[in-house]
C-alpha cells in the first residue's frame, strides 16, 4: 500500500519516540525535528512529507510511531486522500 506521511515541524519537539519505533521512516535532523524517510533513504533530500510504499507490517510500525508522538505531529494519509491518523 502507498501512504503519505507528514510531520508538522511546528509541532515536533524532537521527542524521538517515532524514531525509536520506526527508524526506517523517521530520523531527527539538525533542527531536532523528524524527517520522513523512505526505507531509511531520503532520495530527493530531507523532507517533512513523503509518499512511501509499505507492507502491512511496515504500515503498523509507522502508525505506532505516529501514535507515540506526544504532540500529534505525524499525520498518515492513504492513497485516496483519507487521513488514517490522527483519526478525525
Ligand atoms: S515523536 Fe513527534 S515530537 Fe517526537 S520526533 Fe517524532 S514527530 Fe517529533
Amino acid at each position: 500500500m502507498k501512504i503519505r506521511i507528514i510531520v508538522d515541524p511546528d509541532l515536533c519537539i524532537g521527542a524521538a519516540s517515532c524514531v525509536t519505533i520506526a527508524p526506517e521512516t523517521f530520523a531527527l535532523n539538525d533542527e531536532n525535528k523528524a524527517d520522513v524517510l523512505d526505507h531509511g533513504q531520503a532520495p530527493d533530500g530531507p523532507s517533512y512529507e513523503r509518499e512511501v510504499e509499505v507492507t502491512e507490517d511496515e504500515f503498523e510500525k509507522i502508525i505506532m510511531g505516529a501514535q507515540s508522538c506526544p504532540t500529534l505531529a505525524i499525520a498518515i494519509i492513504d492513497e485516496a486522500g483519507n487521513q488514517l491518523y490522527p483519526e478525525a
